[in-house]
């Protein structure tokens, strides 16, 4: 009787909805905490079936686990939609019991627990997760959430493509154990130790330039930025991590090129000065020479023969050195950019052949035909544009042996005076044509048979540049080559050409 009340008690006060079916689903009784939840009277309940009361979507379900725990006299678990009279969804979790009082007698009581404000709360927090998931995949950073354990909690879709650890992978391990280098492991743990005892955190709130590991064991660069918020008490820490390798090569690439450009300059300038040195020093005891060989060439009148010959021949030598000696040290005027130029006007129909005639001595098995030269002025330095024909002619003459003609022509061609010369040998080929008047070219294939620097060419475009005129090539290999100049007309020249064979 004590238990009978205690039960009534129970049933009367519960929070919870309790109703008993008959052997037809028919409800049979109903406790206050059911009618108050479902707006009902208990004459609207008792009598109706259960199944007035269950949302159409959920009949099945409850079907399935009525009949279960019917067959087996068992208590089924099960979460259910109600409907209220209000039409309102309630959803309950909790249990279908059936119960035997004789083998005609089955009574089932249905004991439901009112969760729908408690699901509303789940629905939010996983829509807010689900916002959340989107919004740490919308960007073009890897996210990455640790907790101060060091545990990572979240790994975005892209911490996947930039480190090779899925986020199932990677889940609640530590990125000491993962993604940082090992060199780096000690200070991360001993920064961390820090952090968590001072609250300061050297890298926290700043974006650092780092290596990272990835899963194949490769060591890359990252752009890191870390900030950290504190949650329930415990602190949390976001990254937000870039794969900048790529830039990194780019930046390696340059400094290298830079550091390269440096050296080569440094090269260079260190070369010019040697050049410049060497060709100063080389030059007194050379004059010297020459001065001497001169001195005894005049008081050898009635020398033997082949004395005069052995003196010719060194004072010859000391013209070739001479010679060398002063290209050399125009080529280091040239890199000082002090080549200066004395410019005058000048004919260049008398200038031409006169020059041509005092460089005959340049070649003897060589005849220089100018067959064709133009009746025209122009503002030249003469010293020095005789250096270049002296040199195109020298080089004409040189590669050429066994050639008889070297064929000089001027004209005018589109505004400019134009000055060639033209040979018939070996020509150049068309993977060189381009070099020779770099400083200190020789084409690698003949340089071995004639000799010379390689410097010629380039001073002469230099006096040329200067004069304001181009100098060029044209050639076939194997037939011969032209090499010529221009240089710009003065103003009122009478125009006309004079062939000429020279
Ligand atoms: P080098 O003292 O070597 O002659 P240059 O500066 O005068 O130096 O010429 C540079 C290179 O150009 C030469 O080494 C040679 O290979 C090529 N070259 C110049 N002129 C001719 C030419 N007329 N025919 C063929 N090759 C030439």
């Amino acid at each position: 009787m004590k238990f009978e009340s205690h039960f009534r008690d129970l049933f009367e006060n519960s929070k919870d909805f309790i109703c008993f079916l008959n052997n037809d689903e028919i409800i049979e009784l109903v406790n206050p905490a059911w009618l108050s939840g479902f707006g009902y009277e208990l004459n609207d309940v008792v009598g109706h079936s259960i199944y007035d009361f269950i949302h159409p979507d959920y009949r099945a379900e409850y079907r399935r686990n009525y009949k279960e725990a019917k067959a087996h006299h068992k208590i089924q678990e099960a979460g259910i939609a109600f409907i209220t009279r209000g039409n309102e969804i309630i959803i309950g979790e909790g249990q279908i019991g059936c119960f035997s009082q004789n083998a005609d007698h089955i009574y089932c009581s249905l004991v439901f627990k009112n969760i729908t404000d408690q699901r509303q709360e789940e629905k939010v927090i996983e829509e807010s997760e689900k916002r959340l998931k989107a919004f740490l995949n919308s960007g073009p950073d890897a996210v990455i959430i640790i907790n101060e354990y060091q545990e990572i909690l979240e790994w975005n879709l892209m911490a996947e493509a930039i480190f090779g650890f899925t986020a199932k992978e990677i889940s609640g391990k530590t990125l000491a154990q993962t993604i940082i280098p090992f060199q780096h492991r000690e200070a991360h743990n001993r920064g961390m130790q820090h952090f968590l005892e001072t609250d300061e955190g050297r890298i926290l709130n700043k974006t650092i330039e780092i290596t990272a590991l990835h899963k194949n064991g490769k060591e890359f660069y990252i752009n890191l930025s870390i900030s950290n918020v504190k949650l329930n008490d415990r602190w949390l820490f976001i990254a937000f991590l870039s794969d900048i390798s790529e830039r990194k090569r780019t930046e390696e690439i340059l400094i290298k090129r830079e550091v390269d450009l440096m050296q080569s300059k440094l090269m260079e300038e260190k070369k010019d000065e040697f050049i410049s040195i060497a060709s100063h020093e080389l030059k007194t005891p050379v004059t010297t020479i020459k001065a001497y060989t001169q001195i005894a060439l005049a008081k050898c009148k009635d020398c033997p023969d082949d004395v005069v010959m052995c003196l010719t021949k060194v004072n010859q030598f000391a013209d070739k050195l001479t010679y060398l000696l002063n290209e050399l040290l125009d080529v280091s005027k040239i890199s000082l950019g002090k080549l200066n130029l004395s410019k005058k006007e000048t004919n260049l129909n008398v200038y031409l052949p006169e020059v041509l005639d005092s460089i005959r001595y340049v070649t003897k098995d060589h005849k220089i035909v100018l067959e064709q030269n133009v009746v025209i002025k122009s503002m030249i330095d003469p010293i020095r544009l005789e250096q270049v024909i002296t040199n195109l002619v020298n080089n004409s003459a040189k590669y050429s042996p066994g050639k008889e003609n070297i064929v000089v022509r001027s004209a005018i061609k589109e505004g400019e005076i134009m000055v060639s010369f033209t040979d018939y040998c070996i020509g150049i080929s068309p993977e060189n044509i381009g070099k020779i008047f770099d400083r200190f070219y020789r084409v690698d294939e003949t340089s071995g048979q004639f000799s010379g620097f390689g410097i010629g060419l380039f001073i002469s475009s230099e006096i040329i540049k200067q004069h304001g005129g181009r100098i060029c090539a044209t050639s076939t290999e194997g037939k011969g080559s032209t090499l010529y100049f221009t240089l710009p007309i003065s103003h009122e020249t009478e125009q006309s050409t004079m062939p000429e064979d020279y």
